[in-house]
Formats: structure tokens, sequence, C-alpha cells
């Protein structure tokens, strides 16, 4: 790749001088083999700053969700480099994986993935538990952040007797407790309404900007692209534009982003 073109996509060297949180070249993950294969991505090109939160927008299936889940460490790649803080999922064993992801990433599913049978201080619980802190601890710190996210009054109920925003809710502060240095969110306001899903944007961004922490958020909500500090563009596998500004991106008024209405 040139200089004129890594400058263009807004990879290579920070003007700023920012550290590097995620670089991936050149990305290429399948799914399926032969006549059915599907290729969802086509060598993507990304970098991801410390201490920025980057939206990822692009119409539905153009590989929004494999990129995180690669950057993530959840799915394996076919081709490529990708590095999470220097570090390369595909070098570690399945152990390093587990702990380097535990300890270093949050993640927001699209789906909540929730553990039905947990209370949600005990769901938001599972990350710290899993990194070695004890129950009584990590229980402690689970209500901290349910009362940040709005729900201290909930945290001893099931998953299944909240809203669906508010079970997005539970799963941002799962993804937040831990205290990781890169937060990867799959659509993390599509079931909020609007003030609830600035607030949680608020949230993330105030996480981000603390403490030099990395967000990569997919979204469609136009309402949020305010809050990014930088927006990758997808299209059919590929990360075709990165801008300041969803203007550049959509124009003035931005319709296109999410097919002209608010979100459902
Ligand atoms: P987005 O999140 O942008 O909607 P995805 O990353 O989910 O896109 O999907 C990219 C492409 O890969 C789509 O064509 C989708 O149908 C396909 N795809 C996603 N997951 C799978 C899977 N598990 N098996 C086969 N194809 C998949
Ligand atoms: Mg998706």
């Amino acid at each position: 790749m040139t200089t004129a073109i890594a400058t263009q996509q807004g990879i290579g060297a920070d003007p700023a001088g920012r550290k590097l949180a995620v670089r991936c070249r050149n990305v290429v993950k399948n799914y399926g083999s032969g006549q059915s294969v599907v290729r969802a991505l086509r060598g993507i090109d990304l970098d991801v700053y410390e201490g920025e939160l980057l939206m990822l927008v692009g119409p539905s299936g153009c590989g929004k969700t494999t990129l995180i889940s690669v950057i993530a460490g959840v799915l394996d790649r076919d081709q490529g480099e990708c590095t999470v803080f220097g570090e390369d999922f595909s070098a570690m064993n399945s152990r390093q994986r587990t702990r380097f992801r535990g300890k270093t990433i949050g993640f927001v599913f699209q789906s909540f993935n929730l553990i039905p049978t947990l209370t949600i201080a005990e769901n938001v619980s599972v990350p710290l538990l899993l990194n070695g802190v004890d129950r009584r601890t990590a229980l402690k710190k689970a209500k901290e952040i349910l009362s940040i996210v709005g729900l201290g009054e909930r945290t001893n109920d099931a998953p299944n007797r909240l809203s669906g925003g508010q079970q997005q809710r539970v799963a941002i502060a799962r993804a937040l407790v831990h205290d990781p240095r890169l937060i990867v969110c799959d659509e993390p306001t599509s079931a909020l309404d609007h003030e609830t899903g600035h607030k949680i944007v608020e949230l993330l961004k105030g996480v981000a900007m603390s403490g030099n922490r990395s967000l990569v958020v997919v979204t469609h909500d136009n309402r949020i692209f305010d809050f990014a500090d930088r927006i990758a563009h997808m299209d059919d596998g590929q990360v075709d534009k990165i801008v300041g500004s969803a203007k550049e991106l959509y124009g003035p008024n931005m319709q296109s982003a999410n097919g002209g209405g608010g979100m459902s």
C-alpha cells in the first residue's frame, strides 16, 4: 500500500503521535468453502488508536460483526495481520487467548448473551470472576457499575424480567466491569430510547477518554455519530472510507445512515 492511500484511509503513522490499540492489515475472513463460500472480510486495513472512539458503519451484511469478532479474538481470521496492543491472538494457545481477552477486552454482543439463570449482578460479575476476583468483591463492583447504567435497583432480577433496553445496559455494564483497555460494541444503542442511548454512549465515551481506553462501536444510529472521534465506513468486506465526522459520509442531513428513519 502506498503512503498516499494509507493517509487517505486513515491508517499508518498517527500525526498526533497516539499509540495503536488495534492494527489490522489485509484481514480476510471467509465463512464456509467451495461454492457456498461467503467472503465476509476481503482485506481489511484499519487502525484504532488508544483513547479514541471509532464507530464502524456500513450496510447490513458488509462484515461489521465479523470484523469486530476477529479483532476481539472471538473468530479466527483466514489471512492478514491483526494485533491488539501489539499482541496477536493467532500466536496464542486457547488458554492464553482466553486470559488475554478476559483481561483486555470488553465485548457487547448484539444479542446481549446474558445468562438466564443468573441475576443481572451475577451476569455482570462474570468477567471479574474469570479474572480471579473473589465473588464478594466481584458482586460489589458489578452492583456499582449497574448503578452507573441506571439499574441499581434491579441487581437481583433475572435478565428475562428486564426490557430489551435494560438488558442492553446490563450487557454494557458487563463489558466495562473489568476495566478493559479495548471495548468492542455491536449496535449498543439499538434497543434504547433516545435519552438512554445518549447516556450510554456518553458513558462509553467517558470510559474511553479516561485512562486511554479504546472503543470500537458498530452502529446504525445517526443520533450518536457526534460522539465518534472517527467513523470507518465498510462496504462489501472492506473499509472503504475513514472520516472525522458523519457529515463527510452522509452529507448534512445524514438520512442515508439508517435508511432515513430513527431506530426501532
Ligand atoms: P454485518 O454485521 O455488517 O451485518 P456480518 O459480519 O454479520 O455483517 O456478515 C458479513 C457476511 O457474512 C454476510 O454476508 C453474512 O451473511 C455472512 N455471515 C455472517 N456470519 C456467518 C456465518 N456464521 N456463516 C455464514 N455466513 C455468515
Ligand atoms: Mg452485525
